[in-house]
């Protein structure tokens, strides 16, 4: 078994992309490096999609094809063929942000399911993805959370929730494919939990169909993996775990301020940090009960992973083990992880290039909030430019 180091190693990590591709991903990042420069241009991306001014191109030859696999399914191809030559599996992520309409909401069951079909005959990865909030109405779901008692058509309305997590479920078991559900607001995850827990008991007995997502930057999350562990390891459930830190900090620290309540996010990074690493080691622990896909780009995370791995002698390319970045970030994690065997899949977000905005600009936010970021990604691709000039010198 080969054990990683660190991430450094660019050759690997951008292997699949071409010097303009590496050049114009540079000076992204570059632009992303000044914040004030991020804030006008989110301002302007706004407002000329607005205005309808017909903006397409110049987005989708910059910040879409950075972090975007396509307009459609087809168009991801070229990214998925590519990444698959690298050991690299793509999940692809529909990521049209609907209104919160019962139609919509069956609009995302049915291109779930379709994605479902297309990952089986591709054998794209054995990995789906949908967020429940695409599948249900937030409202109805934080009801549910608080115990408040349903009228007739809100029951009727939950019937229908739980009914389309079922199909997907089934599908999903009926073709040998895995179902990521990822997690939200904190405030409304009690009934996902509930939900996700009894789909775990009903499909993940011989195989780990269903994952629920364990947000680390929640103090009460080991907890609540130790309690789910304890009920479900006794009758040989098989429990699916995303392991992740979380993407709403600063909403709930806004709502847990304007509502008077303590917030359920660790005081500071290192918190969240620790908090991560003891999900991480009990899930390593207890492997027999467990399937892991983590989802960080967290540098030290994924090293720690693999040393856990290794001194629990689990295998680099053990099935019940997942590592998982965005498509456009981190790939030196990426690559450097999956050259040395270990299961790797990219979140492959695609849709029409206006309707994906709103999860590009949170890209364009991430990547000028999350200190570090942007600088080591900058650095690293630097790095490679210079690499490949001196070998076409040499
Ligand atoms: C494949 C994949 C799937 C994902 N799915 C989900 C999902 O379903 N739900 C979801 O919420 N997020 C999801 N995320 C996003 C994830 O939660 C993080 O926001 C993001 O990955 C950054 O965390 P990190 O571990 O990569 O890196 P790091 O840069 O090490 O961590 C940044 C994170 O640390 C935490 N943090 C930062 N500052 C503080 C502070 N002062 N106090 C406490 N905590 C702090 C926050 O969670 C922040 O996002 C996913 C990410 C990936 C890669």
């Amino acid at each position: 078994m080969s054990v990683l180091s660190h991430f450094d190693d660019t050759k690997t990590a951008f292997s699949y992309k071409s010097n303009y591709e590496l050049k114009r991903a540079y000076l992204l990042f570059k632009l992303l490096s000044y914040p004030s420069l991020t804030f006008i241009g989110k301002y302007f991306l706004n407002l000329l999609i607005k205005i309808r001014f017909p903006i397409d191109k110049v987005i989708k030859q910059t910040i879409f094809e950075q972090f975007c696999g396509g307009e459609n399914e087809k168009e991801c191809f070229k990214v998925i063929n590519k990444l698959k030559e690298n050991n690299i599996r793509c999940i692809l992520n529909y990521s049209i942000e609907g209104s919160n309409t019962e139609s919509n909401y069956e609009h995302t069951l049915n291109k779930t399911l379709d994605l479902i079909d297309l990952s089986k005959k591709d054998s794209l990865s054995s990995f789906i993805v949908f967020k429940p909030s695409a599948v249900g109405r937030f409202d109805l779901y934080l009801k549910k959370a608080n115990n408040d008692s349903l009228n007739e058509n809100e029951k009727d309305e939950w019937q229908r929730v739980e009914q389309r997590y079922d199909k997907i479920c089934n599908s999903a078991a009926k073709s040998g494919i895995s179902i990521l559900i990822d997690a939200e607001e904190s405030w409304i995850q009690k009934s996902i939990d509930e939900l996700i827990e009894k789909l775990m008991i009903k499909y993940n007995n011989s195989s780990c169909i269903v994952y629920n997502t364990i947000q680390a930057y929640k103090v009460d999350r080991f907890e609540y993996l130790s309690d789910l562990h304890k009920r479900l390891s006794k009758s040989n459930i098989k429990i699916g775990i995303k392991l992740v830190r979380g993407a709403y900090m600063e909403k709930e620290r806004i709502r847990a301020k304007s509502k008077n309540y303590k917030s359920p996010i660790c005081e500071t990074k290192v918190k969240t940090d620790e908090n991560f690493n003891k999900c991480m080691s009990f899930i390593f622990s207890n492997i027999n009960d467990f399937n892991l896909f983590i989802g960080s780009h967290n540098e030290r995370s994924n090293l720690l992973a693999t040393e856990i791995m290794n001194k629990h002698r689990i295998k680099n390319n053990d099935k019940r083990v997942w590592f998982s970045q965005l498509y456009g970030m981190s790939d030196h994690i990426s690559f450097n992880l999956a050259i040395n065997k270990y299961n790797v899949s990219k979140y492959l977000p695609y849709g029409p290039i206006k309707e994906v905005v709103p999860y590009l600009i949170r890209r364009l936010d991430e990547n000028t909030s999350v200190s570090g970021q942007t600088s080591r990604e900058l650095k690293l691709i630097r790095k490679e430019i210079k690499r490949r000039k001196l070998e076409t010198n040499n």
